[in-house]
């Protein structure tokens, strides 16, 4: 992905008008005196589960194939690790050619549909490639790909197998979102989400997609995700909401952003976006695009406050 240079400080601003978080505690000592609670108070839910630990060892796998740039042998074993995982799932591939000043490449998206009772999808995206650039280092991608990735494998773990009563969720991994230059280069980057976003609207999808949520550089222990402002406002202001409702607020939309990612082509599209980034990984982003993207910089913590808080604005999108 890509930053502009001007950052917006609202930050102060934007937290009074967010911090409006609902909540619904059931009064103890009417239960215990034998009286029913208020008829409009519902039970308080549990929290969305989320196996950190899990997703941590996913993480760690990707990133042990090595570099995984498109068209390379790595891959093609993280395409087959990502498919291995969504093996009791209905999964859509999505496989098409592109033709660039390095080459042509295969790329190869992969959708698993998790069926909802309610007309409607919600995706949850993150890219699974390295970047082409820095194929010959020792780059992985560890906070930048693989820890996302590997946060919508376990966020299927979670939604699989059980019905939901909700709008049904298609979780993304979307390939060729690097760009083949660095500094970042438009024309040759975000191949994989800019074919799915035309397929897409070709076929008629785009217009049951009611949220796209795209995870990318999750799993920095020093997590602050910005609040970015190429994405839609309502869909950030109910991802905060779903942070604070978890006790997560103070690790979101501290800094204000601008950036140019994986959803832009639904952005474009007029699909509510929220993408779930934090741009500074150490200190002035120096790890990004780096060989020093390792999985030591990384905490299960941080993959389970955006894993959870996922789920949980997935559960306020089907209450809404
Ligand atoms: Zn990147």
């Amino acid at each position: 992905m890509k930053t502009s240079a001007s950052v917006v400080l609202l930050t102060s601003v934007l937290l009074g008008l967010f911090a409006c978080a609902r909540s619904a505690p059931v009064d103890a000592a009417l239960r215990a005196n034998g009286d029913s609670p208020p008829k409009a108070e519902a039970p308080p839910e549990a929290p969305p589960a989320f196996n950190a630990n899990r997703a941590m060892q996913y993480v760690k796998e990707i990133v042990a194939f090595g570099p995984r740039p498109m068209g390379s042998a790595n891959h093609k074993k993280v395409e087959n690790y990502i498919l291995t995982h969504l093996k009791r799932d209905t999964v859509e591939q999505d496989d098409f050619e592109v033709d660039t000043s390095e080459g042509k490449f295969p790329v190869h998206n992969i959708i698993a549909k998790l069926p909802g009772t309610r007309d409607g999808i919600v995706v949850i995206a993150s890219h699974y490639d390295t970047n082409w650039p820095l194929r010959n280092t020792s780059y992985v991608g560890a906070n930048d790909g693989a820890s996302s990735s590997a946060a919508v494998l376990e966020i299927a773990n979670q939604l699989r197998g059980k019905p939901r009563n909700g709008y049904s969720v298609w979780l993304l991994w979307d390939d060729a979102e690097e760009s083949m230059r660095l500094p970042w280069f438009d024309p040759e980057s975000l191949y994989g989400v800019r074919h799915l976003a035309q397929k897409w609207q070709d076929d008629g999808t785009l217009k049951k997609i009611k949220a796209f949520i795209l995870l990318d550089m999750i799993g920095d222990a020093d997590l602050n995700i910005d609040r970015d402002h190429n994405s839609t406002s309502w869909l950030e202001d109910m991802v905060y909401q779903a942070a604070t409702k978890l006790g997560y607020q103070s690790h979101f939309f501290a800094r204000d952003n601008e950036v140019g990612d994986d959803h832009a082509p639904f952005m474009q599209r007029g699909v509510p976006c929220a993408d779930l980034i934090d741009l500074d990984y150490g200190y002035n982003n120096v790890f990004w695009h780096t060989p020093q993207d390792t999985v030591d910089k990384l905490s299960p913590k941080s993959l389970e406050i955006v894993g959870t808080v996922t789920l949980e604005t997935l559960r306020l999108l089907d209450q809404k």
